[in-house]
């Protein structure tokens, strides 16, 4: 198997030409940042994860982690061999350090930028790069609330990657349902917390990759009151630091078990046991009981990062099957009467197979990027007004991007194994580690349904659909310009886009209507939703990307890339966008009859 090899010319064009690098650049904080700045981070980094972590990625599904019993349960967490070795590199190369803010030893760089470069690190090594989500999710919620003291201790060897982050939610009682919580808190005489309970699912929350490890954990106190509003976030050290900030004694948290699961093998799934032996000792984040509000706003955050992970995954397996398809000789051209046997992608359907995963995956890369570039907007604009809009247009767009993304995933490395055929289903090859490592993503950091719930309700139906109102005349807008000049490739995804849209404020105006009626009846029909919002932003950005292609041709450019990207905008607006058709019906549908069906039916 080739080496991850990232798609440059594209994220290029999505970063500079799509959603417009010059004006992210312009905001305050990024004045040393410029398109040629970025350009050689983006090569630099393909370097990395194409020559170091590319090459880890089948080790770490073969090896996997390996959990080492230890006495007294006190047990640790081996990574695959390589994995500590890459991370020392990551970690020296500065590469934890992109997205951070310069106070703490960051490199401040745009999200616009940092989200191409996760998308690198997702393609190349999936396991791998949790440890980075991770650390990054503890970095920004201490940026969010975290004291003086604990930014100051903490985050210059977070954000320099000497040390890592976790985080502590899911208990076996708790997953989705996080007031089911029930990790708890003492507070001591010094200020600090006492902790214990047993936390699940913690990925990386024991390693050998780092010399120290940043728990955040959620857990209430003896007299919080029940529920989410009881909740609050620590810090609770593998290491408690000496008199000179260093990692002295072991803490009372260990690792008493990992996982044995159907992917991202080499990415350790922790249980995690707090205070068995005397008490761990944690750190308030915040204030007591805000513990949820903070995990709230990282979670933007990380959901964008998983929603990119269903990307870098898709965009991995897409490239595997077209190299696959290209070197594969089997049957004939049926368009050719020579008879000459021909490589499989000279078949018609393995040639829709291919431009399905080209056309979904680069209109995921168009959506992660814009939300990417709205949360640079929200955060650096001295604009009020603008900041406002764009945090608005990101709290409604994540949970699209999350939810879309990492359900497309799963079918597109699903048609890439169909590319492979029996090879595919085979682990030889190595394209099933895709499959198995997307199937994950639809379920970690919210399920679909929780994404699709938060949409429906808190982004939607709350403000009556207002901030989405909004998108859609955009998206009209737009819409009309390309139906406007005389090419009939623009005009043709113009018709299809126009349709879709109509078909997506049918659907709003069904939703809303079920959501004030009768949630349980909205919430019935919020994923086909989530679905189909996703799938109509989808063929805009791409009408869009149809557009600056254009032009570019028009203007006498010979760079093939133009002409694939039109090619590839097209098959959207012809395959893809058409569910909006499907989806819009099941929308309206009536199936409350199934909220009042007893539970033996199902
Ligand atoms: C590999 C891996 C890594 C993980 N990493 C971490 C980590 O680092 N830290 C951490 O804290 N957790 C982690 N998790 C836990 C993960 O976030 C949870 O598995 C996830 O939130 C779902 O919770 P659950 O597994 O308990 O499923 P459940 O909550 O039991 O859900 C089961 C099904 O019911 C549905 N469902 C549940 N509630 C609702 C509802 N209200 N409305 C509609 N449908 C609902 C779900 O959509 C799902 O289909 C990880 C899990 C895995 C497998």
């Amino acid at each position: 198997m080739s080496n991850y090899q990232a798609p440059l010319r594209d994220m290029r064009f999505v970063i500079h030409e799509l959603v417009e690098s010059g004006p992210i650049c312009a905001l305050p904080g990024y004045a040393d940042c410029d398109a040629g700045l970025i350009d050689a981070v983006l090569e630099e980094a393909a370097r990395f994860a194409g020559d170091v972590l590319s090459p880890l990625n089948p080790v770490g599904d073969r090896d996997g982690a390996r959990w080492l019993a230890g006495t007294d349960g006190k047990g640790e967490v081996r990574t695959a061999a390589g994995f500590a070795d890459a991370y020392t590199q990551f970690a020296e190369g500065g590469w934890m350090a992109l997205p951070c803010p310069p106070d703490y030893g960051g490199q401040g760089l745009p999200r616009l930028l940092a989200v191409a470069v996760s998308e690198m690190w997702k393609s190349a090594n999936l396991s791998f790069s949790h440890v980075i989500t991770l650390t990054h999710g503890a970095i920004e919620a201490l940026l969010i609330a975290g004291s003086d003291a604990l930014r100051a201790t903490w985050l210059p060897r977070l954000v320099s990657g000497e040390w890592t982050g976790t985080m502590n939610i899911t208990e076996p009682q708790a997953g989705s349902d996080l007031a089911a919580i029930a990790c708890r808190a003492v507070p001591q005489a010094d200020g600090s917390y006492r902790i214990s309970g047993q936390k699940i699912f913690i990925t990386y929350g024991d390693h050998d990759m780092a010399a120290n490890i940043a728990h955040l954990v959620l857990a209430r106190t003896p007299d919080a009151p029940a529920g989410v509003k009881g909740l609050s976030l620590f810090l609770v050290p593998k290491f408690i630091l000496d008199e000179n900030g260093n990692p002295g004694a072991h803490n009372d948290v260990y690792c008493t078990s990992i996982e044995h699961k159907l992917g991202v093998h080499g990415s350790p799934t922790t249980t995690l046991v707090h205070g068995d032996h005397g008490g761990s000792t944690g750190y308030l984040i915040g204030q007591l009981g805000r513990g949820l509000e903070i995990m709230f706003v990282m979670m933007n955050s990380a959901r964008l990062s998983v929603g990119t992970e269903g990307l870098g995954v898709a965009q991995r397996a897409w490239q595997l099957a077209s190299e696959y398809a290209k070197d594969r000789v089997q049957g004939t051209d049926v368009s050719q009467k020579s008879g000459e046997r021909v490589a499989i992608v000279r078949h018609p359907d393995v040639r829709r197979l291919l431009m399905t995963q080209r056309s979904h995956t680069e209109a995921i890369r168009a959506l992660a990027y814009t939300i990417a570039a709205l949360q640079d907007i929200a955060h650096q604009s001295p604009d009020a007004a603008a900041r406002d809009a764009a945090h608005r247009r990101v709290e409604l767009l994540t949970p699209v991007l999350k939810g879309w993304s990492t359900e497309s995933a799963v079918e597109l490395t699903s048609m890439a194994i169909q590319i492979f055929g029996g090879m595919g289903f085979v682990e030889e090859t190595g394209i099933s580690q895709y499959m198995r490592d997307a199937r994950i993503t639809p379920i970690y950091e919210g399920t679909t349904a929780i994404q699709a719930a938060d949409l429906a309700g808190r982004k939607i139906a709350r403000d009556g659909g207002q901030v989405l109102v909004g998108l859609i005349q955009e998206m009209r807008a737009d819409r009309n310009r390309l139906a406007g000049p005389n090419n009939p490739q623009l005009q043709a995804i113009a018709a299809h886009l126009g349709e879709s849209l109509d078909h997506l404020e049918t659907a709003t105006g069904a939703l809303l209507e079920k959501m004030n009626r009768q949630p349980a009846a909205g919430l019935l029909v919020a994923e086909p939703y989530l679905k189909l919002l996703a799938t109509v932003v989808g063929g805009w950005l791409m009408g869009k990307a149809a557009r600056l292609a254009s032009q570019a041709i028009e203007g006498g450019s010979s760079d093939p890339f133009y002409r694939h990207k039109l090619a590839s905008a097209r098959f959207y607006a012809d395959h893809l966008l058409p569910r909006s058709a499907g989806l819009v019906v099941t929308v309206q549908a009536d199936n409350s009859t199934l909220l009042g069906l007893e539970d033996e039916a199902f």
